[in-house]
């Protein structure tokens, strides 16, 4: 399983807030309001209010999801299309770091006489199958989406 907070150096697409200036409340005369906007809460959600006292509509704040220009409203935090992928990549980092590090160990292990030949063979062939098996599906999913192995290969923790 991986951790919420190990998601985020790996969340590669962000969810845009766009800010509306001005009013566009037409009046019964014809006149567009064009007041100024501002943020205002609202039973716990952000909005954005005209403060033309005559007016005082108000309006919903939209993200759009930099990669799949999917919109959600101002609260949301991340994107429902792009966010299963950042946990399948974040899967592979860490257990291509975890089969990496378990290596080190068994061969420490192995060196020091606390383990059989045979068990020490398995173990690191273990180790080693799951970490291919996940470079493999890294390299199939950066193949498939060019922004994310762009965005992978800025970043600065590497397999
Ligand atoms: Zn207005
Ligand atoms: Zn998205």
């Amino acid at each position: 399983m991986v951790e919420i907070e190990e998601l985020t150096p790996f969340r590669f697409y962000k969810l845009k807030p766009f800010y509306k200036q001005r009013c566009t409340t037409e009046f019964v005369t014809g006149r567009k309001c064009n007041g100024l906007l501002r943020l205002f809460r609202n039973k716990g959600m952000i909005n954005l209010k005209c403060m033309h006292v005559d007016c005082l509509k108000e309006y919903d704040i939209y993200r759009d999801c930099s990669i799949c220009n999917e919109r959600y409203f101002f609260d949301k935090l991340t994107c429902d299309k792009c966010e299963p992928l950042v946990v399948n990549i974040a899967h592979y980092y860490i257990t291509i770091e975890d089969a990496d590090k378990s290596i080190k160990k068994i061969n420490k292990h192995y060196k020091s006489g606390d383990m059989l030949q045979s068990d020490w063979e398995a173990a690191i062939s273990l180790n080693k199958q799951e970490k291919i098996s996940c470079e493999n599906k890294l390299k199939e999913l950066k193949e498939r989406n060019p922004v994310i192995e762009q965005f992978l290969a800025n970043l600065i923790i590497q397999p």
